[in-house]
């Protein structure tokens, strides 16, 4: 007969192994979910793709004040064209509600996985001919990697984005005139934002 205190001793040692057993295990559990979390974030194209350029676009993009400051020592625009007091309020006005569309064109866009965008100009934007044209496209990721390809890029600038709904290749779509923005990895020259194009005066002319 095995006596009453090794059987005791027995089942202390079994508890003891369990309880042993449990802890590792879950140690283990809480160190291999925390790492594939981590992985998920970083290689999981899509969750960083689809990260809002919105924070990293303002980090990106001259103060408010900045702006209001540059635009009090300017008379003019780029072409000469005099400019007053509530022309200058207007433009840093337009250029804020400008870049807060065309952010959320993107938020939006991620909200269907739209992958691609392109440019255009309901108005022409004479700061930005040299630079890019209405069908320049650019993809989701090139906006990540480079979130200065959000309009405006000026100020004054009429430039916006839209989504392009179609195929993962934009070049196979019925949209004409549709061309990668990018040709190479280089990112393409963009205008300077002190470009100053005075805004059309459609309240005026309807009046
Ligand atoms: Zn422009």
């Amino acid at each position: 007969m095995i006596s009453t205190p090794i059987i005791i001793g027995i089942i202390i040692i079994i508890l003891l192994i369990v309880v042993v057993i449990k802890a590792v295990t879950g140690k283990e559990d809480s160190r291999l979910e925390e790492p594939q979390e981590k992985i998920i974030h970083v290689s999981g194209i899509y969750s960083i793709v689809r990260k809002s350029p919105r924070e990293d676009l303002i980090k990106l993009r001259p103060p408010e004040e900045i702006i209001r400051q540059y635009l009090e020592s300017q008379n003019v625009d780029m072409y000469n064209v005099a400019l007053s007091g509530s022309e200058r309020s207007a433009l840093l006005e337009h250029w804020k509600e400008q870049m807060d569309a065309n952010l959320q064109v993107v938020e939006d866009g991620d909200k269907n996985g739209v992958a691609f965008y392109y440019y255009d100009f309901p108005q022409v934007c004479p700061a930005c001919a040299p630079f890019l044209s209405k069908g320049h496209f650019v993809s989701r990721e090139e906006i990540f990697n480079n979130p200065q390809l959000v309009p405006p890029f000026h100020l004054g600038c009429t430039c916006t984005l839209a989504a392009h709904n179609g195929s993962a290749d934009p070049k196979d779509t019925a949209v004409s005139g549709l061309r990668p923005f990018f040709t190479d990895k280089s990112v393409p020259a963009l205008p300077d934002w002190k470009s100053t194009v005075t805004l059309p005066k459609t309240a005026e002319v309807s009046r």
